[in-house]
């Protein structure tokens, strides 16, 4: 696949995101009141290559929740900053074949993978370990930052303070881990809950996050500022992960009809990457019954069928 022109590449992406808006299915998610009051004909989408061409297209200047979008870039810093070994001690590399937010543990005690909330605690458990709560945060947004050439990013403290009032489920998976010793000595749970909501709770905007999924899709180094954020080796594995486990319980479908590493979350978001070539972002908030973005979802397979990106095509 080569871009010959992109100008007529961003046309056809044109033709296909004005198909995907009549798409009026799907419902919004109501966990939280903040996602609840998200309008349903939202819908944005933004493209960044490789070699740094961008567009945009609808809303796509609208910030939003990243939501579970954030657990592969969350994985895909742990993995450079700490390595795969010591990351792999506290989380697998396998579907889950459950749902995202089941208490279970793999047959070794870990979580499955860490695109499902377990894992993704138990990575934000080792993401810039031994600062404080505060300097923690501060350094994932700055090296998120990093990656989107320092656009657009923000927080939603409404997002996140409704989220841990709410957060059950995510407590409960906590302390079913803690109980199975999935965390290093000394993890304060509470803080590590915080901070993976905390994560859950930023924002962004297509603009910027199809910046991170063209760093993703570039090995790590951000194609705007050739900044190497990311070690290739993590963003490989990254790109793996999510390409057998980026779509909550439509992973293996998406992998069998896209064949693209993408990562959706609740807020109707999704990061594409076409690996080598560019980064997608994709905002709808109205999700199908796995929780996926119906516009996203439709825009990615049209979008894959149009020019036979899928990993295994042969023309
Ligand atoms: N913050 C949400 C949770 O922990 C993430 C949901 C999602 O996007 O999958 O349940």
């Amino acid at each position: 696949f080569v871009l010959p022109d992109f100008q007529e590449f961003t046309g056809e992406l044109a033709a296909i995101f004005e198909r995907c808006r009549a798409n009026t299915e799907g419902r919004v998610a109501n966990c939280i009141p903040q996602l609840a009051r998200a309008d349903p004909t939202r819908w944005g989408a933004a493209v960044c290559t490789v070699d740094g061409q961008r567009a945009g297209f609808g809303d796509h200047q609208v910030p939003f929740c990243l939501q579970s979008v954030s657990k592969p870039l969350n994985y895909a810093l742990a993995m450079t900053e700490a390595g795969s070994d010591r990351v792999h001690q506290f989380v697998g590399y396998e579907p889950s074949g459950i749902s995202f937010n089941s208490i279970a543990l793999n047959s070794e005690n870990k979580p499955h993978n860490p695109m499902i909330n377990s894992g993704a605690i138990a990575v934000c458990s080792l993401l810039a370990r031994g600062q404080r709560l505060a300097d923690r945060f501060d350094y994932v947004l700055r090296q998120y930052l990093r990656m989107s050439a320092g656009e657009r990013l923000g927080f939603s403290n409404s997002t996140f303070l409704s989220e841990r009032e709410s957060s059950d489920r995510n407590y409960a998976i906590g302390y079913y881990m803690r109980e199975n010793g999935c965390f290093p000595p000394d993890t304060d749970l509470r803080e590590t809950l915080d901070f993976y909501l905390q994560l859950c709770a930023l924002e962004a905007t297509c603009d910027s996050a199809a910046v991170i999924a063209a760093t993703l899709a570039n090995g790590g180094v951000c194609p705007l500022t050739g900044d190497p954020v990311l070690s290739a080796e993590a963003v490989r594995d990254t790109l793996s992960l999510m390409h057998s486990c980026g779509l909550y319980d439509y992973s293996g479908q998406f992998a069998f009809k896209c064949g693209l590493p993408a990562k959706s979350g609740v807020s109707g978001a999704i990061l594409l990457v076409i690996p080598g070539l560019m980064g997608i972002a994709l905002w709808s908030p109205p999700l199908d019954r796995q929780g996926n973005s119906c516009r996203g979802i439709q825009f990615c397979r049209e979008l894959v069928a149009r020019f036979s990106l899928h990993n295994f095509d042969s023309t």
